[in-house]
């Protein structure tokens, strides 16, 4: 099968756009639980999830089950028609968050697109329109020309001007930094409540508390970008939850179908009617598959006992990676919620560590040059969690010998 994964990364070399540069050298044909199975027959240990999207595992019997049974029946129809799923899905979020109302979209950017024209709306739809949208230095919200505006990091908006207006951007946890910023002109704070991409630095709790003062005494709405933190991810059904502060507007996306492309935008139903009909809108968008499917997964969620899972795992995973550093070293900090969890590295060495990593067996991500990242699915051990923190203690007496 060495010839399999040969051919497919020619064509990729030949034929895909160069936006991936040199992908991990491997191809997968399967999974089974928090394993994949590489076209050369070997088994990886995946801790990252396909980034925090493979909440419930690889192959999960109720997921597929959900997924095979609905597309026998119907995979598609339009939003011009009623959805049971659809619906569904948006009455079991709001029972179980803050939120009154649901959009669904088919990605985080495109969740966060959906927050941004809601909260411009909002402002317009009182006749008194605003435009500042405040956002962390650091932080991540998509792809998009205006989610690249609202991400604090210029190089994932630097080729694309004239980009969109109104965007400013603070320190992230510098409470002061955003009293200052926010005024009479500002339509919406957008922060994560662990910033993932650049790290996963989770946010302080007080600063997330004086986010919401701020906020209202401002008048202006506060959106959350859930994306990655999502689906129970950090223990919680949402990361808020544990910051004991609701948003007016909530994004979500990844793990919530547990891979079948979906995003979510929850919101109050003050701020959700600002959209009206022909306001907003989306060809796929919680269609019959994604909505059936991200139905199986809070239902497997619920019946597995995943947040507890996550909560539990999670903080075994930190005390043997905390171990790691205080008998091995080469860790200058463990940190995260649940299980999203960024091992930061003393020296710039992520991309060998990840690799060392690849080589016995277990796929992790990183960000930057010292930080690894890892956010398992939610089914994980025990016994998986301990395998990984040995395998990681291996490669760091590697690393620093
Ligand atoms: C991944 C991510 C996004 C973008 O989601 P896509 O589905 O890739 O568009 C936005 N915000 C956060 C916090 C993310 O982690």
């Amino acid at each position: 099968m060495e010839k399999q994964l040969e051919w497919t990364m020619h064509l990729d070399k030949s034929y895909y756009m160069n936006v991936y540069g040199d992908r991990v050298p491997v191809a997968f044909t399967h999974g089974k639980g928090i394993y994949l199975y590489s076209t050369e027959g070997r088994r990886y240990m995946d801790m990252l999830g396909g980034i925090a999207v493979n909440s419930v595992g690889h192959g999960n019997p109720r997921l597929v089950k959900a997924i095979a049974g609905q597309a026998k029946k119907m995979i598609h129809c339009s939003s011009l028609y009623y959805v049971p799923s659809q619906s569904e899905l948006a009455r079991t979020l709001a029972e179980k968050t803050f939120a009154d109302r649901s959009f669904f979209c088919n990605s985080g950017a495109e969740a966060n697109e959906a927050a941004i024209k809601l909260a411009r709306a909002y402002f317009y739809k009182k006749g008194a329109p605003r435009a500042k949208i405040i956002t962390a230095l650091q932080s991540f919200h998509g792809r998009t020309l205006a989610t690249v505006t609202a991400t604090g990091q210029e190089r994932f908006s630097k080729y694309f001007g004239p980009l969109p207006e109104g965007f400013v951007y603070v320190p992230y946890n510098d409470i002061e930094a955003l009293k200052s910023a926010v005024d009479a002109d500002t339509c919406a704070v957008m922060l994560e409540l662990v910033q993932g991409e650049s790290g996963v630095v989770p946010a302080d709790p007080a600063y997330i508390k004086a986010a919401r003062k701020i906020c209202s005494e401002a008048g202006a709405l506060l959106i959350f970008d859930e994306v990655q933190t999502g689906t129970g991810r950090t223990g919680t059904f949402f990361a808020y939850e544990q910051y004991e502060v609701t948003p007016d507007i909530l994004t979500t996306a990844k793990g919530l179908a547990g891979g079948v492309p979906i995003g979510a935008m929850l919101a109050t139903e003050d701020a959700a009617a600002a959209f009206e009909p022909g306001n907003h809108g989306t060809t796929f968008g919680g269609n019959p598959l994604a909505s059936t499917a991200a139905l199986a997964v809070i239902e497997e969620i619920e019946q597995k006992g995943l947040l507890k899972n996550a909560r539990d795992i999670g903080s075994f995973l930190k005390k043997k990676l905390m171990q790691v550093q205080k008998k091995v070293g080469g860790v200058a900090e463990v940190r995260g919620m649940g299980l999203l969890i960024g091992i930061e590295l003393s020296a710039p060495i992520a991309a060998d560590v990840k690799q060392k990593l690849f080589d016995r067996g277990y796929l992790v991500g990183t960000c930057g040059d010292s930080v690894i990242r890892i956010a398992p699915p939610l089914i994980i051990s025990k016994r998986e969690a301990a395998a990984f923190a040995s395998a990681f203690a291996e490669v760091m007496e590697v690393c620093n010998a």
